[in-house]
Parts: C-alpha cells; sequence; structure tokens
C-alpha cells in the first residue's frame, strides 16, 4: 500500500501553551510593566529578576525572624514558674479591676477613684488580704478599687475592712468571702488563663469605653 508523502508527516508537536501574561509587582520591588513569563512561577519581569529575587530574600528572612521570635516567647513562657506566673496574672488582673473601678468610689473610705497620676491613682484592694487568703487573690468578690491612702499598711483597721465589705457585697456574701478558706495550690497554667482573661476583659473595656 503506497502512501502520500504528505499523510507520512509526523504531526506537528503540540506547541508548549504560552504562559499568561502578568504584572511586574511593583510592591516587591518591580517596575509594573506587563510580560509573559517563560516559567511558571516567574514572579518579574527579566529586568528585576534581580530587585524581586532580593525582596522576596529580604521578607523571607523577616517572616523567620518572627517566627524565631515566636518560638524564643513559648519557650520563655514554658519555662516560667508558679511565682513569676503568679506575679504576671495579679498585676494583669489587678489592672483590669482598677479599669473595672475608675470613676467609683473607694469602697472604704468612699473618695473617688481617679485613673492614671502617679503610681496609677489608686489601687486593687483585697477585702482579705493576699498572705491571709491566697485563694481569694484573684476572686472578684474580693478585689476592689481602694484609695492608696486606705491601703497604706495599718491605715485600715480588720473591722472597718469588715464593715466595708458587708456594705459593698451584702452581709451575706460577705460572710461567705470571710469564711472561705478553701486551701489551694495554684497551678501554672490556671495562673496563665486568669492572667490572659483578665489582659481580654481589660482590652474588652478599654475598646468599649472608646
Ligand atoms: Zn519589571
Ligand atoms: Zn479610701
Amino acid at each position: 500500500m503506497s502512501r502520500s508523502p504528505l499523510r507520512a508527516t509526523a504531526p506537528a508537536k503540540a506547541e508548549v501553551p504560552l504562559l499568561k501574561m502578568r504584572k511586574c509587582p511593583v510592591k516587591k520591588g518591580g517596575c509594573g510593566a506587563s510580560f509573559r513569563p517563560l516559567r511558571h512561577g516567574q514572579l518579574a519581569c527579566l529586568d528585576c529578576a534581580v530587585p524581586v529575587g532580593k525582596w522576596l530574600a529580604t521578607s523571607k528572612a523577616k517572616a523567620a525572624h518572627k517566627e524565631d521570635i515566636k518560638q524564643t516567647k513559648a519557650a520563655l513562657e514554658k519555662l516560667k514558674r508558679v511565682p513569676e506566673l503568679k506575679k504576671e496574672a495579679q498585676k494583669a488582673f489587678n489592672d483590669w479591676v482598677r479599669a473595672r473601678d475608675a470613676g467609683k468610689a473607694c469602697f472604704v473610705c468612699g473618695r473617688t477613684l481617679v485613673l492614671g497620676g502617679v503610681g496609677g491613682g489608686f489601687d486593687a484592694g483585697h477585702i482579705r488580704s493576699r498572705s491571709n487568703a491566697d485563694n481569694l487573690r484573684f476572686d472578684e468578690r474580693n478585689v476592689h478599687g481602694q484609695c492608696k491612702p486606705c491601703n497604706a499598711v495599718g491605715a485600715t483597721k480588720d473591722w472597718q475592712m469588715r464593715e466595708a465589705a458587708d456594705r459593698l457585697l451584702g452581709p451575706e456574701v460577705a460572710a461567705e468571702l470571710y469564711a472561705d478558706n478553701k486551701p489551694i495550690k495554684w497551678q501554672r497554667d490556671q495562673l496563665r488563663q486568669i492572667r490572659d482573661e483578665s489582659r481580654a476583659k481589660l482590652a474588652a473595656l478599654k475598646k468599649s469605653s472608646r
């Protein structure tokens, strides 16, 4: 059987389709011109390969640096012991109490509590002291805005504090508070939770008062 020479020609190899035009990225150091990439993943026109490559390397380095900081922070957080976490939790909790009670009256003497000023204006005072009732150091019933003079060592007598608690909480809740002596052994994750929740509550309070 004879074939015509035309039919014997192998079909032309399929052409590699051209890649879509794209824009040389100005934000990454490119020129902004349209170009047709020669290979997949080519971000910039040939003229801008160097500056855009530099930009990419820098941003990768920045991301790596950020990740590094994040991991270091996480590692440090893991190393924190109870006393340090307790301190952080108390600071966050007290900051939140002060924000909550700003503008109210000192629960002992009635003086108006104003945020700011030297030493933060007023304290987050504990009805039952932290040394006396470690279990109540983060209890919302137990911690309230108190002026600094009232919170100074020895300034408020025990009976005055008890009266203030009765006034503020009502005798029933105050009695519960004074009877609450559950032993507590603070755990690290518990303290982290109190710290983080207090920070979140403070942030929410600040946001809503803006
Ligand atoms: Zn370019
Ligand atoms: Zn006071």
